[in-house]
């Protein structure tokens, strides 16, 4: 991409329900392109076995997160299964302001709150499983959560589903490869939209100066 045309950084949403894969392809997309980081949620659910404290998510206890919400610390935030998860604030908008993009693995309520806020920034990718089997697989094959888990993880994936519509774009995670193909495909062009390549008009002056 035109590294010397000065950009705004984009917010990448990508949401799915639990176990379509989204962790895969969001690790994927950060190894292959530096202009990404992760945003760190924080959470008041537990680490599971091999989850990093301020990697995988900052874990606090209820008092905490609620502290960070009232003083306005969460761009947004929401209950999932019996959880609070929420995005602070500051590290997004440091990112977005030095051109780099920041990629979000939050729910459907998440993007929600975000699009109030910063439709102009956002990016919206929703991953679909190929089938509900494949998606019952893969719960299960995750050996950390307790049976009960995966079922009302199995028994929330619909109603997460459910919203897909307010996603612009959707990819059906058949083969992960090709799936991360496409969400690299989506960020090329969004990062390509004019409004976002705020450098553009210094640029072309330059370039129409030297014709
Ligand atoms: P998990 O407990 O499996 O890591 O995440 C459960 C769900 O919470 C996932 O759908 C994930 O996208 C969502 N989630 C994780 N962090 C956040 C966050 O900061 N905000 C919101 N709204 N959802 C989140």
């Amino acid at each position: 991409m035109c590294a010397n045309i000065v950009r705004r950084g984009l917010m990448l949403v990508l949401s799915s329900p639990s176990g379509a894969g989204k962790t895969t392809l969001s690790r994927g997309l950060l190894a292959s392109d530096d202009a990404v980081t992760m945003s760190v949620s924080m959470t008041t659910r537990p680490p599971r076995p091999g989850e990093v404290d301020g990697e995988d998510y900052i874990f606090v206890d209820p008092q905490q997160f609620g502290e960070m919400r009232n003083r306005g610390g969460l761009l947004e935030f929401a209950k999932v299964f019996d959880n609070y998860y929420g995005t602070p604030k500051a590290p997004v908008e440091a990112a977005l302001s030095a051109g780099r993009d920041v990629l979000f693995d939050i729910d459907w309520q998440g993007t929600q709150q975000l699009q109030e806020a910063a439709a102009d920034d956002l990016v919206r990718v929703f991953i679909l499983p190929p089938t509900a089997a494949e998606l019952e697989r893969r719960l299960k094959s995750r050996a950390q959560d307790s049976a009960e888990v995966v079922s009302a993880r199995m028994a929330q994936a619909s109603d997460e589903i459910s919203h897909y519509a307010e996603y612009e774009y959707i990819v059906v995670n058949h083969d992960a490869e090709e799936s991360l193909g496409q969400i690299r495909a989506i960020l090329t062009a969004e990062r390509l939209k004019r409004a976002r390549q705020t450098g553009l008009s210094d640029f072309v002056h330059g370039l129409r100066e030297a014709l």
